[in-house]
């Protein structure tokens, strides 16, 4: 999955999709683009009738009315979005979003038949003091512990300090983490864990998407820097199959 972020004009955001369009994978792995809102309705018409998947970086927990600036849930799946990032850690970090109001979008998200994908994450600070399971384990909880219909959730993990970074958690690490995430989805009772995708994201390039991959709970990646680079996605794309 692709996190285009704030990237992008008409003429990139084309020749992008165009690459995605592209890939000789398509039929084989799942790949979804996120690009920015205004972005959206031009990625959905190029990739018309094809496999590739479009998401949104970030929604409302309002279905609508005078909120000014905001994008509904609603409005997404009305133009015929599939996926939408929550709780993405910059997200959390530059717009103050607390596990309780990522709680409110995700409930939103499904409510609006869309498929949530709730990104989770320690800071270096937290990980460093030993913190890194429980914040994760608050953040899962805080978002997830109230709803119902999880079927299609997706949970992506995402150390805050190696996003944009060029720091990658270890295959090791990532994946102590994912199988966490797992025992931590199966207590919630109301889902599959071991069916649960599991994305990691966090500097992923061409270079270590191998290892990271052959891990065995991390499902696929969030690709953040990397995406925006044809040639590159497409080597993650390939290390995915
Ligand atoms: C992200 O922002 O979701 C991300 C993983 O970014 P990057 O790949 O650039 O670290």
């Amino acid at each position: 999955m692709a996190n285009w972020k704030m990237h992008g004009s008409m003429a990139s955001v084309e020749k992008l999709t165009a690459n995605s369009l592209g890939l000789e994978d398509l039929s084989q792995v799942d790949v979804a683009v996120c690009p920015s809102f205004v972005h959206i309705p031009q990625v959905l018409a190029q990739s018309v009738g094809t496999r590739l998947k479009v998401g949104a970086q970030d929604c409302s927990h309002m279905q609508s009315g005078a909120y000014t600036g905001e994008v509904s849930p609603d409005m997404l799946a009305d133009l015929g979005c599939e996926w939408v990032l929550l709780g993405h850690s910059e997200r959390r970090q530059y717009h103050a979003e607390s596990d309780s109001l990522v709680a409110a979008k995700f409930a939103a998200v499904l409510n609006a038949g869309l498929k949530p994908v709730l990104c989770v994450g320690e800071t270096q600070e937290q990980r460093e003091g030993g913190e890194a399971f429980t914040v994760v384990a608050g953040q899962l909880h805080g978002a997830l512990a109230a709803q119902s219909g999880l079927q299609d959730v997706v949970i992506a993990y995402e150390p805050v300090w190696a996003i944009g970074t060029g720091l990658t958690a270890t295959p090791d690490e990532a994946q102590e983490m994912h199988r966490y995430i797992r025992m931590r989805l199966a207590e919630l009772g109301s889902l599959d864990a071991e069916q649960v995708r599991l994305l990691y994201g966090g500097s992923v390039k061409a270079a270590n998407a191998p290892s990271l991959f052959s891990q065995p709970d991390i499902d696929g990646a969030l690709v953040g820097g990397a995406s925006l680079d044809g040639a590159e996605f497409a080597q993650i794309i390939a290390a995915a199959v």
